[in-house]
């Protein structure tokens, strides 16, 4: 009976990430976070989150204490506050590391002491994983956990571990010196060593290393990695340790047409009447004319290079020359804000632009637009052409990582087609793309047909927490796990 009891036992989970949505968000990592362990958790999985307490967006007053930890920072002893909430309407917690000098800040990241702060959210993961005692697998997410893995293999906890790459553009490259300060051993550091990347101490470098397994949200993605077009450097060490795509699926929840109390007028696919009235929203809200007829392509996103805004800006003129409009939400790099302003300025009439980050306006370009626009140098997996399937509008995207395994060229498969994609980086494939896609809803025909297909693909994250699932059941049962790995 004992073994039984034992076999039934659920597996434990730890899942760390640097943001988490409800409580906080800058990309699609907080949107994963925020729904991959509620799904794992009604699979079964015993999960706990944990992230740091920021000030941003959370609302401090609904956590409560639930432990104290002791980490090592440059050779002083810190205590470090352990706070807890639930995910709203379940009983999953969410762990929060409060450390007020490195968190209770206006932004998440970028900061001078990088280093630090997630050293010590790090060691304070390792501090809790140590406490409880008894978790069968951590799941960290991103460079902000690197040092977390060092921690479980040279430490000899019987712990599994599974980093998941998000993006492997963010590195968190620091000078070598932080060596110290991160807890990470001096003689790891030299050149081609474990934490060692071209002379800078990398903690995604670290996190890769020291892991069990090494996963990214999509298959594509997870190829591309492994090449050096796409391996930022690590190329070679991904393929030696081999790397899993899973792709990511979105909270059909939170984003869903039919429920959704940020958009004027709801909808779902048998009565798409509410996102004719979104659509004139938007118009209305972005002060363009409202034309019914007139095709109009959203764009929400980071203003960065990595998501193809120079092939837009090359081509804007081209693009603003069709019957369309476009409306843009995004804050980033400076350069994008000026352009976009001045584009904005030109083509009053036609072009859209809110510069910043805004959760309900992004629900109402989603619900509101025709068509979505994604021209990414790379997309490790994409959230938002997703999104935008939920909502019955149109994806264009460049056929990348995430965006090629999730959109079908409708030209090229009428069948089973379910958005508008073009391969060659450059602004040309781009506007033929767009191209395209306006002659298709010009057409009328079959649009309907196309708007239903999409807004009932499965893309939730039922199934990608399935696959994870799979992933910790391998690791637990790989015969390392009977005896804790010191290196
Ligand atoms: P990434 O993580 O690279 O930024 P994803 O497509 O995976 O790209 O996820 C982006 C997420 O962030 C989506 O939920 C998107 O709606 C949201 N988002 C991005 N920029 C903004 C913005 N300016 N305002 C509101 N939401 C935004």
């Amino acid at each position: 009976m004992a073994t039984k009891k034992k076999e039934n036992k659920p597996l434990k989970a730890l899942f760390a990430a640097s943001e988490v949505v409800p409580f906080s968000k800058t990309g699609g990592l907080a949107d994963v976070s925020g729904s991959l362990p509620i799904a794992l958790s009604k699979l079964g999985t015993d999960i706990r989150v944990i992230t740091p307490l920021y000030r941003q967006k959370t609302d401090i007053k609904k956590t409560r204490p639930h432990s104290k930890v002791t980490v090592e920072m440059n050779d002083k002893k810190i205590v470090v506050d352990i706070r807890q909430a639930e995910f709203p309407n379940t009983t999953i917690p969410c762990l929060f590391v409060d450390y007020p000098e490195y968190f209770d800040r206006e932004e998440l990241y970028s900061y001078p002491d990088d280093a630090e702060r997630f050293a010590l959210f790090s060691k304070a993961v390792y501090a809790h994983l140590l406490a409880e005692g008894d978790y069968d697998i951590f799941h960290g997410n991103d460079w902000q956990t690197g040092p977390v893995f060092y921690f479980i293999k040279s430490r000899g906890i019987k712990c599994r571990s599974l980093l998941t790459i998000h993006n492997l553009q963010y590195q968190g490259l620091f000078a070598p010196e932080m060596i110290e300060a991160a807890g990470l051993d001096k003689s790891l550091f030299y050149p081609g060593g474990p934490v060692e990347y071209y002379g800078k101490l990398g903690y995604m470098k670290t996190g890769i290393t020291f892991a069990d397994a090494v996963n990214t949200v999509s298959e594509g993605y997870a190829k591309e990695i492994q090449t050096p077009e796409y391996g930022e450097g690590l190329e070679g060490v991904l393929k030696e340790k081999g790397v899993v795509g899973i792709l990511n699926g979105i909270d059909t929840e939170v984003w869903n047409p039919a429920a959704d109390k940020h958009l004027a007028a709801t909808y779902n696919y048998c009565d798409l009447s509410g996102k004719k009235k979104d659509k004139k929203d938007l118009q209305k809200k972005f002060g363009l004319p409202a034309e019914d007829d007139t095709p109009l392509i959203g764009i929400i996103s980071r203003l960065a290079d990595q998501k193809g805004f120079d092939i837009l800006l090359e081509s804007f003129d081209e693009i603003m020359s069709f019957p369309i409009q476009i409306v843009l939400l995004g804050t980033g790099q400076e350069i994008y804000h000026k352009e976009f302003t001045k584009m904005n300025k030109k083509y009053k009439q036609k072009f859209g632009l809110e510069l910043g980050f805004n959760n309900a306006l992004a629900h109402q370009i989603e619900a509101g637009s025709d068509f979505f626009l994604m021209p990414s140098r790379f997309e490790p997996c994409g959230l938002n052409q997703m999104y935008s399937l939920r909502y019955g509008t149109v994806p264009v995207v460049r056929a990348t990582g995430g965006l090629a395994d999730t959109i079908i060229d409708i030209d090229h498969n009428p069948i089973v087609g379910n958005g508008f994609s073009f391969e060659e980086y450059k602004g040309e494939a781009l506007v033929d793309a767009v191209k395209r896609a306006v002659a298709c809803y010009n057409r009328k025909d079959g649009w309907k047909d196309i708007i239903v297909r999409i807004m009932t693909a499965d893309i939730s994250v039922e199934a990608s927490a399935r696959k994870y699932l799979e992933v910790y059941h391998c690791l637990e049962n790989s015969p390392a796990k009977k005896e804790a790995a010191v290196i």
